[in-house]
């Protein structure tokens, strides 16, 4: 790791959203205060197959999050939810104990025997058949669940982009919030742009130093409400006389999902980026800024993208064995070692679970 310096959110989109991870985890909610102690988690590039949020903060009941820990560090999917969930405190077949999942119960008895295999829940043979007991109870752990698009330049152009997909969310309800982060200018934002996104959404603006102040404030979403889905709209005009067409999302569907993302922002955080870059490489540092920590490159001299951050990158070169045994623990050289930093920095994040 190399020494403290400023950060710049503009850099690029991926260092901005790194810059709203870390604020987010430090000083969420941007207005009101945490006495209440309410938790937060916060992951990246999250959401459904439809839909993909760039910073997805999840506001937790501190008890249930703590809870939560019982079932482990790893992400629970909807197939272990269904299980935990409904697991009985008494012995019971599993296909007496679970509601029918609505798909072949093959699948829920592979779901039983993985989540045994995780320590989930208990497991035994009686008559040939599989049955289940609950360890603990799954605890109700989500409080909110709030949408973060990043858009570091938010100019006409990028706020017509933006309308579209932030109008779906407003009419799903599957996040209680929604916001644009984008950088601080000393103009602040143009009147003009919030005309162009839905007023439902908050807009949030963070500066070189990673502190975000609220420029517009969003309307709570409702969550509890069956959704719309909005599959297509036409663009209008003269030529486009195509009727918009849309779908139903229950409230069973809604809720499910909320779970579903919650659990993936608990098991991968927003430190996961690491796996998709290459800190085996020589030239890669993780910076100590003063928006938190960064990735960067000493050969490019500056906060390199995960996407130019590649096997492919023309300037990559593995880490000279000689650093992965002189110095360095035998799992590894510096770059092993950023990596378990940044789990470890996660799972600090998460109280229930034990540090290494
Ligand atoms: S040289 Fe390329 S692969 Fe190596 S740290 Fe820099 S961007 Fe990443």
């Amino acid at each position: 790791m190399s020494g403290e310096s400023r950060a710049v959110p503009g850099e690029s989109e991926f260092v901005f959203e790194l810059c709203v991870c870390q604020w987010a985890e430090r000083a969420w909610p941007p207005c009101g205060s945490r006495d209440d102690g309410t938790v937060s988690v916060v992951a990246r590039q999250l959401g459904t197959k439809h839909r993909r949020w760039d910073t997805v903060v999840v506001e937790c009941d501190p008890e249930g999050l703590a809870r939560r820990a019982n079932f482990g560090e790893r992400e629970l999917d909807s197939d272990l939810l269904h299980v935990v969930r409904n697991a009985p405190a008494e012995w019971a077949w599993y296909r007496d104990a679970l509601p029918d999942p609505g798909y072949p119960w093959r699948y829920v008895r592979a779901a039983v025997h993985r989540a045994a295999d995780r320590g989930l829940v208990e497991r035994r043979r009686r008559d040939n058949r599989i049955q289940l007991r609950r360890k603990w109870d799954y605890p109700a752990w989500v409080e909110r669940v709030v949408a973060i698009e990043n858009k570091p330049d938010l100019d006409a152009s990028a706020a017509r982009d933006l309308a579209p997909q932030l109008q779906r969310d407003v009419a799903l309800g599957l996040a209680d919030e929604v916001w644009v982060a984008t950088v601080a200018t000393a103009d602040g934002v143009e009147p003009a742009l919030l005309e162009d996104l839905p007023v439902e959404a908050g807009i949030l603006t963070v500066d070189a130093d990673g502190r975000a102040d609220v420029a517009w404030h969003p309307r709570t979403l409702a969550v509890d409400d069956p959704g719309t889905r909005i599959l297509d709209r036409p663009g209008g005009g003269d030529r486009d006389a195509s009727a918009a067409r849309f779908e139903y999302a229950g409230v069973d569907w809604k809720r499910d999902k909320r779970t579903v993302i919650a659990e993936r922002a608990y098991g991968r955080g927003w430190r996961d980026y690491a796996g998709a870059m290459r800190p085996d490489c020589r030239h890669f540092r993780l910076t100590d800024t003063r928006a938190g920590f960064l990735p960067s490159c000493s050969a490019k001299g500056c906060h390199q993208s995960a996407a130019e951050c590649a096997g492919s990158c023309p300037e990559f070169e593995p880490e000279p064995p000689a650093w992965r045994t002189k110095g360095w623990p035998v799992e590894g050289g510096p770059g092993a070692a950023i990596e378990r930093l940044l789990a470890r920095q996660r799972r600090r994040h998460r109280p229930g679970l034990e540090a290494d």
